[in-house]
């Protein structure tokens, strides 16, 4: 078979191709992608496997960044419209409880959010449908289908439907989009393994019937403290959150980092229940006012699968590795990594030959531009804190040092101007630009 044709948009596709693109997953970084792709007049063929709307362990928290990348989705992020508003972190560890604003920037807007990945993920999919991108959900993708001849990825293979109504299918165009989160079925069909020198998360997360429901900053802890046992106290690996939803619920998690000694050997559920029998009574974070099951996920971080680009395909958002080494955070960098991804298909599938490859392999290059040196230092940053000796005498001596976690809440939420911002935005962007990219 020939080498795909380049395509110059909408309807001039070549006529053996199902679509111009095709975006495997419609999570975060799947529908930003197909929204963008779609708003530029290509044809978008946006599979997903699940059927919406549907349930997404998370911890359902946006930073500023994360609603930085709504906007500029243009999706109307008013409270109004769903968006339950917050103000900043409050940060409790060592004794101290210390509420930080979310810092006045040029860059971001002041406010983070929370929203339940359930309503999300399904709003953000009409949105690119709304685009035009053509949304087949109960589609499982299973492999990436390659070219002989030039090895080039030419489409997928998957099957709809489940069960003894499943059928096969395959989709051919000229460029995929692997947005189908850290199971990257479709990038590990291709052999393109994640990395073990990179740092992974593991996450569990569980709602609650709370009257802390309502609260105007995330909450995150440092320390995880056993006290089941008032007269001995115990340090638990990792660290967690308590997300108020405005719904009667709060979203209740807590994560640990591959670089701590007790990934691996640890039973998370248990782990979330021995410190949540230890915080006050009245949060009502009891067996008896759970909603739900524990839900738990991997969290592929500091760019933990490459390349991000191989001939007719691009790995976007966790199925590349994304997540912010530093805290965790996913969704602003599945969008961020996705609204990139699409620049460079669009201006890859206008053109043709060399030119189109120099577009396409533009990906990595300016995908490590935004964030390859901040990932750089996230990682080591990760190994330190993976550490509990470290983490603690952090906690311990940097929490009460109120400009100190200032800054630190800029450089952990990657909050800062690289140009006209104050000194520590300074400092940040300074330490970025000098660290090697990942
Ligand atoms: C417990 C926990 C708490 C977290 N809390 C937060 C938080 O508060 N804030 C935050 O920003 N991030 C958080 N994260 C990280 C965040 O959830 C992810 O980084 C984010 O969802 C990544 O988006 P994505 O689109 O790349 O992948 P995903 O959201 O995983 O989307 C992938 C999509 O692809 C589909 N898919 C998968 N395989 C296939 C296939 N073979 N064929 C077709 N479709 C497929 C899936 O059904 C899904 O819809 C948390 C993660 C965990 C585990």
């Amino acid at each position: 078979m020939a080498a795909p044709e380049p395509t110059t948009g909408a309807g001039t596709r070549r006529p053996d191709a199902d679509a111009d693109v095709i975006v495997v997953g419609a999570g975060p970084a799947g529908s930003t992608a197909a929204t963008y792709l779609a708003r530029a007049g290509l044809d978008v063929l946006l599979l997903e496997k699940t059927t919406f709307p549907r349930p997404k362990v998370c911890g359902d928290g946006f930073t500023p960044r994360g609603m930085k990348q709504l906007i500029d989705l243009g999706i109307d992020c008013s409270e109004q419209n769903g968006w339950l508003h917050n103000r900043g972190l409050r940060v409790l560890g060592g004794g101290v409880s210390l509420e930080l604003e979310w810092p006045t920037l040029a860059s971001f807007p002041d406010y983070g959010a929370v929203r339940p990945r359930q309503d999300f993920d399904e709003l953000l999919a009409r949105n690119a449908v709304k685009a035009g991108a053509r949304l087949h959900e109960d589609t499982s993708v299973t492999e990436a289908m390659i070219e002989e001849r030039t090895g080039r990825v030419m489409g997928v293979a998957g099957y709809v439907g489940k069960g003894k109504d499943r059928s096969p299918v395959s989709f051919r165009a000229p460029l995929t989009l692997a947005c189908d989160g850290v199971s990257a079925r479709v990038a590990l069909s291709l052999g393109i393994a994640k990395r073990d020198d990179r740092p992974m998360g593991v996450a569990v997360r569980r709602y609650y019937t709370s009257p802390r429901t309502n609260d105007d900053f995330l909450e995150s802890h440092l320390e995880l403290w056993d006290r089941s046992d008032p007269a001995s106290p115990k340090l638990l690996p990792g660290y967690g959150w308590i997300f108020g939803m405005g719904d009667g619920t709060s979203n209740v998690g807590l994560g640990i980092l591959s670089t701590s000694r007790a990934f691996g050997s640890t039973d998370y559920r248990a782990l979330l229940k021995s410190w949540l029998d230890g915080t006050p009574q009245e949060w009502g974070y009891r067996d008896e006012n759970a909603v739900g099951p524990v839900g738990g996920a991997a969290l592929p971080m500091g760019f933990n699968r490459i390349p991000h680009y191989r001939p007719g395909l691009l790995l976007v958002g966790d199925a590349g590795g994304t997540v912010n080494p530093f805290n965790g955070e996913g969704i602003a960098y599945a969008m961020e990594s996705a609204q990139i991804a699409a620049r460079c298909a669009v201006q890859g599938l206008a053109r043709s030959g060399a030119s189109q490859e120099a577009a396409l392999a533009g990906y990595p290059a300016q995908l490590s531009q935004a964030l390859g040196g901040y990932y750089r230092i996230g990682n080591v940053f990760s190994r330190l804190i993976g550490n509990p000796t470290i983490m603690r005498l952090a906690t311990r001596h940097g929490l009460p040092r109120k400009t100190l976690m200032a800054f630190l809440l800029k450089l952990l939420a990657n909050l800062y101007d690289p140009k006209e911002g104050d000194v520590s935005d300074r400092v940040i962007a300074a330490m970025t630009r000098l660290a090697p990219s990942v």
